[in-house]
């Protein structure tokens, strides 16, 4: 089935006429561009808030720094708001709102991000897509959301220059510095030994290195079920749902994004890096627990269309959401009728959220580790990531084997991995190109309102008539999506008109012009539609200017003057 659909998709993506991307459906990165995918490890919360208030500083035509809140444990949370200014506010344009590192251990978003306000700053003027992005659109872009929780698992991580063994579960018995593994011979065991966590007592068989694991466990307190901050959103928030928290939004930070995002009524899409989605990337889409069918098939048709563009990205990644991957995948419940995976629900999502309750688009990828895709199938297997940090790093991150005496156990030895990191390099690098492309090709579908022409003609005693031709360039319907209709949350387009010496005799100074469709009509492009609207005025003494301005916060907003009676 997943192969039927992947089939599909990549098939479909090569008859979709390049929208945005030139001929060869890529972006060219602009010459002189440099970005160190090496770095490891990544800045901590308050280096790359720093770093977004110089950048801002150095592009202060393009780009502002702003602290929109504080975090548990009074960290400042930074957004870079992206656009050319000298076009208008950035809230007077079609918005994207993209978010990375939201949940601790998912670091690479910080990344990603960087990469993506670093290129898209350099390539103003240079680059004609992201130079039209950045005069028609707005992003909003936050590259660290758990600012606590991520810089604890940066600053844990065995790479990271002030690793402190106490810190972590376990006893470093070898004395190197590091709470590695131990292991002990098993002549039962394939692999000739049973493996515990560096420490006196017997840990967890197998476990990992504390920092390396990925389950629900709150970094602030260590506990498992702390709150998760994608479960602590609205819509179909759940109280026992594992993270979701005392109530929805009981985190400042979660509560803090959302009133940002509801607060600027021109953001369309929404966007959140995850990066612990296993060994081959995929794209997450709403609705989270229910078919696709529950969603409007016009709204539904989004995904399908960026997911085709995501599966030729990509190299054939998927867009899918939790209840497919579950239905094809999985059963929800193991042996014991335990729940697999994450739980047996899907509650309180941001994915759900913004379509849900905010009727905007949103998408969540899953981007895959460290490693390499040395075969290039799509998948970094666990032993291409072993032959990655063979080949390329020398095997810093393992350390070798010796034996130490146990005090209860005695001989044992001591060594084994120490956690490898996440996405550097070429793997860091193949993901921050696709996603700036992806990203720009999204922008390119907001609705975008422009006035295609704007005449008059005599009527007869010093009346004209004044029509403005309506044109939506951009790609979606101004309205966004139905569900957005559904909860009242459509913004329609209003006009004004200004007359100087003369007054409007019909269709009124301000007026609700309703929505206009876009190019994308179903699965087909089609030449948006022209629309006219009148308005009949009265000039005192020819000729007098009319000027009409047009929009809506998610559609941008246009303007145009022509004089009477010229
Ligand atoms: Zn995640």
């Amino acid at each position: 089935m997943r192969q039927a659909l992947l089939v599909f998709l990549v098939g479909w993506a090569l008859f979709l006429p390049p929208v945005s991307f030139g001929q060869d459906a890529r972006n060219p990165v602009v010459e002189g561009f440099t970005f160190d995918y090496g770095q490891w490890p990544y800045p901590l919360n308050d280096e790359v808030g720093k770093e977004l208030q110089e950048l801002a500083a150095s592009y202060p035509e393009l780009a502002r720094a702003h602290r929109i809140g504080e975090s548990r444990r009074g960290k400042d949370l930074w957004v870079i708001e992206l656009t050319n200014f000298a076009t208008g506010p950035g809230d007077t344009k079609p918005g994207l709102w993209l978010d990375g590192n939201i949940h601790a251990h998912e670091l690479t978003g910080r990344q990603y991000l960087r990469y993506f306000v670093h290129r898209l700053l350099h390539s103003y003027g240079k680059d004609e897509l992201s130079t039209r992005m950045l005069d028609t659109r707005t992003f909003y872009v936050m590259p660290v959301f758990d600012a606590d929780g991520g810089d604890m698992v940066l600053s844990r991580h065995p790479a990271w220059p002030g690793y402190d063994a106490s810190e972590h579960v376990g006893t470093d018995l070898d004395g190197d510095g590091y709470i590695t593994q131990m292991r002990v011979p098993d002549a039962t065991s394939d692999e000739g030994y049973r493996y515990y966590t560096e420490s006196l007592e017997l840990l967890d068989v197998r476990a990992e290195p504390e920092f390396l694991e990925r389950r629900r466990r709150d970094p602030l307190t260590g506990q498992r079920e702390g709150p998760d901050f994608n479960r602590n959103w609205s819509a179909e928030w759940e109280a026992d749902e594992p993270g979701a928290g005392p109530r929805p939004f009981s985190l400042p930070e979660v509560g803090t994004v959302a009133d940002f995002i509801l607060d600027h009524d021109n953001i369309f899409f929404t966007y959140t890096i995850h990066s612990g989605g296993g060994s081959r990337s995929y794209m997450v889409r709403p609705p989270m627990d229910r078919p696709y069918d529950w969603m409007n098939g016009e709204d539904n048709h989004f995904y399908m269309r960026v997911g085709a563009i995501w599966a030729y990205l990509s190299g054939g990644g998927l867009t899918e959401n939790n209840y497919y991957s579950y239905l094809f995948t999985t059963s929800r419940l193991d042996e014991n009728g335990e729940p697999r995976g994450y739980s047996d629900t899907m509650a309180g999502f941001n994915v759900d959220w913004a379509y849900m309750d905010a009727g905007l688009h949103h998408l969540s990828p899953e981007v895959n580790g460290s490693g390499w895709d040395y075969n290039k199938d799509g998948w970094i297997r666990p032993q291409e990531e072993e032959r990655w940090h063979r080949e390329e790093k020398g095997g810093m991150f393992d350390s070798p084997w010796s034996e130490v005496e146990h005090p209860s156990l005695g001989v044992v030895e001591v060594g084994g991995s120490r956690g490898m990191p996440p996405a550097l390099d070429q793997t860091l690098q193949f993901h921050c190109e696709i996603q700036y492309d992806f990203l720009l090709y999204i922008a390119s579908l907001s609705p975008l309102i422009s006035i295609a022409e704007l005449a008059s003609e005599p009527l007869g005693d010093g009346l004209h008539r004044v029509t403005a031709t309506l044109q939506n360039i951009g790609g979606l319907p101004t309205y966004l999506t139905q569900r957005a209709i559904e909860l009242r949350r459509d913004m329609p387009l209003v006009a004004t008109i200004d007359i100087e010496g003369g007054e409007v005799i019909e269709g009124g100074l301000e007026r609700n012009l309703g929505h206009i469709q876009g190019f994308v009509a179903g699965p087909f492009e089609a030449t948006p539609p022209l629309t006219s609207f009148e308005w009949v005025v009265r000039a005192d003494s020819v000729p007098v200017s009319v000027s009409i301005k047009v929009g809506a916060p998610k559609a941008g907003y246009a303007e145009a003057s022509t004089e009477i009676g010229r």
